[in-house]
């Protein structure tokens, strides 16, 4: 098959005018002008055009927890230490069935909003099974906290973990298991370090919450604060450090080749710590401002260097998992973020963090052929008319050769996930709503 529009976005190499890419078996064959395309492969009779749109690869959403995506609307706009006791009792109490559900509806909404990879945090298997039977691929990173590191390795296997001797990878290449310890403030030096050693011989991703809130640094600093008595409860084996949450995981030799999620509260020396030791940071603005966290220093980490994803965390902490809207968000904050750079981070950067850029996160020969089309005005140029995209623009979306979105209309069961997720979504809200009642 060969897919056709008016601007083709490799990402990797400059945008096409009257693009090609050239799909066989859900893998890219060719990408180049579709004259070019067409005269390579006289065989090819299959053209599917798409006037008015420019291509681009499947989008990263380099960080989301698709689990909680039934708990939108359930825990409103709060400071962090609030927030999280108001989503604890959903974590804590949903089936992996309804983990699952919830899973699938996220993964339903990143597919209709152009997003077809992302780095996901799982409380267990059912949530990366959901996704990735619709055809959402990426790493699906274990969630560790509130234990001990002598407890990892029986939690992980209860939880469906693929452990030593399977391979973290999936046999289609599509997915990759990793491991999250949550936050410096939830997990104990122990458990970091115990992760941090497991994620290596796996040669699995590692991905951490890290200095999100002021809350978290003063709760590493000098253990005070909400996040302090957190820490006391969470992390075992935490004293304070007199460092920055950054500083802190250095020390411990957790930050080498982590991905770290948010830093929002970091000064020049974690930036540098960022880029030389750490795999990269992804930014979540539309969730720090959910969480009363503040702005990344968005210009200031990529003056340092640091490799950087984008991400919109779950949609309980965000309007949505449009990863356009989250680019619109960041742009705002630094006016020097060019749309070329943005778009790298939509798809190629956060590819990079997860392990994953030989498959994902740009259109080239050997690539999985996942494909996000937007209909645009490409007036300002191509790059910056892709950046438009929103849930109404987006008009097909392929993940691995398959289309799941066609000319505006979803090509999977919605009405059965929504179903599946209400009834999850109903429990949740009973959980919620016990939680309170015993405050
Ligand atoms: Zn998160």
């Amino acid at each position: 098959m060969i897919v056709t529009a008016d601007w083709v976005l490799p990402v990797c190499d400059p945008p096409i005018r009257n693009g090609a890419v050239a799909v066989v078996a859900g893998v890219i064959a060719d990408v180049g002008t579709l004259a070019d395309v067409a005269a390579r492969r006289p065989d090819d009779h299959e053209v599917v055009e798409l006037p008015g749109r420019i291509i681009a690869p499947g989008l990263v959403n380099a960080h989301t927890h698709l689990a909680l995506s039934v708990l939108e609307g359930l825990a409103p706009p709060a400071p962090l230490a609030e927030w999280l006791g108001g989503v604890a009792p959903s974590v804590l109490g949903l089936s992996p069935e309804e983990f699952g559900a919830s899973s699938a509806l996220g993964a339903s909404h990143c597919l209709r909003t152009g997003t077809t990879v992302v780095a996901d945090i799982v409380y267990g298997a059912s949530s990366r099974s959901a996704a990735a039977d619709l055809g959402v691929a990426g790493a699906y990173c274990w969630e560790l906290l509130g234990m001990g590191a002598d407890a990892m390795d029986d939690s992980l296997a209860r939880r469906g973990f693929p452990l030593v001797g399977e391979h973290v990878e999936a046999e289609d290449g599509r997915t990759v298991a990793g491991l999250a310890p949550h936050a410096p403030y939830s997990a104990g030096p122990g458990l970091l370090k115990a992760a941090h050693l497991a994620a290596r011989r796996h040669g699995a991703p590692l991905v951490i919450h890290v200095a999100e809130s002021a809350d978290e640094v003063e709760a590493i600093r000098d253990g005070s604060g909400p996040l302090g008595r957190t820490a006391e409860r969470l992390a075992a084996g935490f004293s304070p450090s007199g460092a920055t949450p950054v500083g802190y995981l250095a020390a411990l030799g957790a930050l080498d080749d982590a991905v770290c999620v948010h830093v929002v509260h970091v000064d020049r020396e974690d930036a540098a710590l960022l880029a030389g030791r750490a795999r990269g940071a992804v930014l979540c603005p539309r969730s720090n401002a959910w969480l009363r966290n503040g702005e990344p220093p968005v210009r200031m980490l990529r003056e340092a260097g640091v490799r950087l994803g984008l991400g919109t965390d779950s949609s309980a902490s965000n309007d949505d998992l449009d990863l356009f809207a989250e680019a619109r968000t960041l742009r705002a904050l630094d006016a020097t973020l060019t749309a070329g750079e943005t778009l790298w981070m939509m798809t190629m950067g956060g590819a990079q963090l997860i392990g994953m850029a030989g498959s994902f996160g740009g259109l080239a020969p050997g690539a999985q052929a996942d494909l996000v089309a937007v209909r645009a005005d490409a007036d300002d140029g191509p790059v910056e008319a892709f950046l438009t995209g929103a849930p109404e623009t987006v008009s097909d979306v392929m993940a691995a050769g398959l289309w799941k979105v066609r000319d505006h209309r979803v090509c999977f069961d919605i009405e059965e996930i929504r179903e599946t997720a209400r009834r999850a979504r109903e429990h949740a809200s009973a959980l919620t709503e016990a939680e309170r009642g015993k405050r």
